[in-house]
């Protein structure tokens, strides 16, 4: 008797050598998840927990052929998109994605612009193509609020004054749903925003005493989203299932070395 396929999810990311975001992050979540999946590097990155040292795009022709390579051999049942590095690179997955997009495989695009520490991870002259040619295919877009307002064109102030415009904004752009991530803001809440057609959903959770550094909190809730998307989960709830995960990790996040904390991957929720 042939057993089923395997469910793989595919992570398209920048490599972060400190295992806490990134393309080693997202297959830490993936196996999580109970997937074994599969990462297609876009970029070297010098970094420790510390902070970003240098940002190394691969040749977009480069990542192009490890896409059809793969991608000739494997239907991946979810996509995992976090940072491309340059504009070529952005050029050269949209192309790649294309096809899924016409198969309805579910598209998760998280718009890594910047690292915590504020060093670019797509140059600003390269933001323009990223909303023309990658976010329309984004079966769900993740921005948090600096990110939220660098897309759409305004300043962070007018992303958390008139949060439902700027996400009708960010859809007018092309991606199917959009979850705005408030982990930025202050209060006593975590709050974060999903809009999926008309329907507005808000998922609020305490926000933990663990300080503003946590490494990696962005790359793991998209590629949880994308896990449980290939599982077959709708989008509702997948981000309330990603979202506890996250949160649980944040929560037993510990310091590896002298920079951020790292997430604590294997958190478990409601088992
Ligand atoms: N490095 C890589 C390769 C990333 O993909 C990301 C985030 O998406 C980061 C660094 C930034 O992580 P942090 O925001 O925790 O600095």
């Amino acid at each position: 008797m042939s057993r089923p396929r395997p469910i793989v999810p595919l992570s398209i990311a920048g490599s972060d050598p400190s295992g806490g975001a990134g393309l080693q992050a997202d297959l830490k979540v993936f196996l999580r998840f109970g997937l074994s999946g599969a990462a297609v590097p876009t970029a070297i990155t010098v970094q420790s927990a510390a902070g970003v040292r240098e940002v190394v795009p691969l040749e977009a022709a480069l990542v192009g052929r490890q896409l059809a390579a793969l991608l000739g051999d494997v239907r991946p049942a979810a996509v995992k998109v976090g940072m491309l590095g340059d504009g070529a690179v952005v050029r050269v997955v949209a192309r790649a994605l294309l096809p899924l997009l016409r198969k309805r495989i579910p598209i998760v695009v998280d718009p890594v612009l910047t690292s915590g520490d504020g060093r670019r991870l797509l140059p600003r002259k390269d933001v323009a193509v990223f909303v023309r040619q990658l976010v329309p295919l984004a079966t769900l877009l993740t921005p948090n609020v600096p990110e939220a307002a660098e897309l759409a064109g305004v300043s962070e102030a007018r992303v958390t004054s008139h949060t439902p415009d700027v996400i009708a904004a960010l859809l007018r752009t092309g991606a199917k749903a959009v979850l705005l991530k408030g982990g930025h803001l202050s209060g006593p809440e975590a709050t974060d925003v999903l809009r999926l057609g008309e329907e507005m959903v808000a998922y609020s959770l305490p926000r933990l005493p663990v300080g503003r550094r946590v490494h990696g909190t962005g790359c793991a809730l998209s590629a949880a989203i994308a896990a449980l998307l290939a599982k077959g989960l709708s989008l509702e709830d997948a981000v309330q299932q990603a979202k506890e995960y996250v949160h649980a990790a944040i929560a037993g996040s510990r310091h590896v070395g002298r920079g951020a904390r790292l997430l604590d991957f294997q958190a478990r929720v409601g088992e």
